[in-house]
């Protein structure tokens, strides 16, 4: 027997460029009613331990997982890994090399926010977090603390964006290397919020077989970031396409009041969600007796 519950694959704690500490990020999705939650820092695994003992404590199923950065013909795509062996040597190496690239990238968004008249961004904000994962999101926070950007959309327009003055464009690893570090941790490979890349049509699918080809399983059809056409796109591109069917709010911060954990993420008809093969269920059910 199949029971009803609420799955959320996609989150950030402040291990990336999450706000709340991965225990926080817990409370908050058994405080919202989510049962089942995979935690997947940017480039990291750091954050899982703590969200693991969070979880047994809380009584919800915590997935191990990571958003891994990958430059694809030049554009940044996100593949998300679920149900990892955090404590893999490969991953952990291939993850460590990603961190470090972060900070180069960091240094030299640094210095151009330097060259444009903003001091102080990479030291004060970025390298005094002393977290694995430093990202744009960091220098997103600095750039409106200090008023040089009135929200988030701007900062990245003017400053981190692709069109931004302080733009670098980050150079991660290959799709085939996201994947094989996912799967050789023995875990699944899903493409992140799809709708999310600037591509043609033709491109995406290039992306999603070349994906497919590498062992990549599946692909976010419903997300933060998407709308209801986006969704039933994904939908559609995932059945033809034999993948299976993720669900992730990608959420960073309270303070984004437009993205909740677990918040409306229902897939649509016809779709293999990936984790019916995850025998969650017996284990949902078991906690809803005792
Ligand atoms: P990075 O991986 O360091 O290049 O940073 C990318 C992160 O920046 C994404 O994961 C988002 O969380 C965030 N981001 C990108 N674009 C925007 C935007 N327009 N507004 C707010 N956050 C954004
Ligand atoms: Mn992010
Ligand atoms: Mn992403
Ligand atoms: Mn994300």
């Amino acid at each position: 027997m199949s029971v009803a519950f609420s799955i959320d694959l996609h989150c950030h704690s402040n291990l990336s460029d999450g706000t709340l500490p991965p225990r926080e990020v817990v409370a908050r999705a058994r405080a919202v009613g989510v049962d089942v939650l995979a935690l997947t820092d940017h480039d990291t695994v750091e954050g899982i331990a703590e969200a693991q003992e969070a979880a047994l404590a809380e009584g919800i199923v915590l997935i191990p997982g990571v958003e891994i950065s990958v430059t694809w013909m030049a554009q940044t795509i996100h593949v998300v890994g679920l149900r990892v062996d955090t404590a893999n040597v490969a991953l952990c190496e291939g993850l460590a090399a990603l961190q470090l690239k972060r900070i180069e990238r960091a240094r030299a968004i640094g210095h151009k926010l330097e060259k444009a008249g903003v001091l102080g961004a990479y030291e004060e904000a970025v390298a005094a977090a002393g977290i694995p994962a430093v990202t744009r999101t960091h220098f997103a926070r600095y750039l409106l603390e200090h008023g040089h950007a009135k929200d988030m959309d701007q900062a990245f327009k003017r400053w981190l964006g692709r069109t931004g003055k302080a733009y670098v464009r980050g150079e991660w690893i290959s799709l085939g290397e996201a994947v094989a570090l996912i799967k050789g941790a023995g875990g699944q490979a899903v493409v992140a919020h799809p709708a999310r890349y600037k591509v043609t049509p033709r491109r995406l699918s290039d992306m999603l077989r070349e994906f497919k080809a590498a062992g990549g399983v599946g692909v976010e059809v419903a997300c933060g970031s998407h709308s209801e056409d986006d969704r039933r796109r994904f939908a559609l591109i995932a059945t033809q396409m034999q993948l299976l069917s993720s669900v992730g709010s990608d959420f960073h911060s309270p303070a984004n009041v437009r993205v909740e954990l677990g918040r409306s993420l229902m897939l649509p008809p016809g779709c293999v969600p990936i984790w019916d093969s995850w025998g969650l269920a017996p284990r949902v059910e078991l906690q809803e007796v005792s």
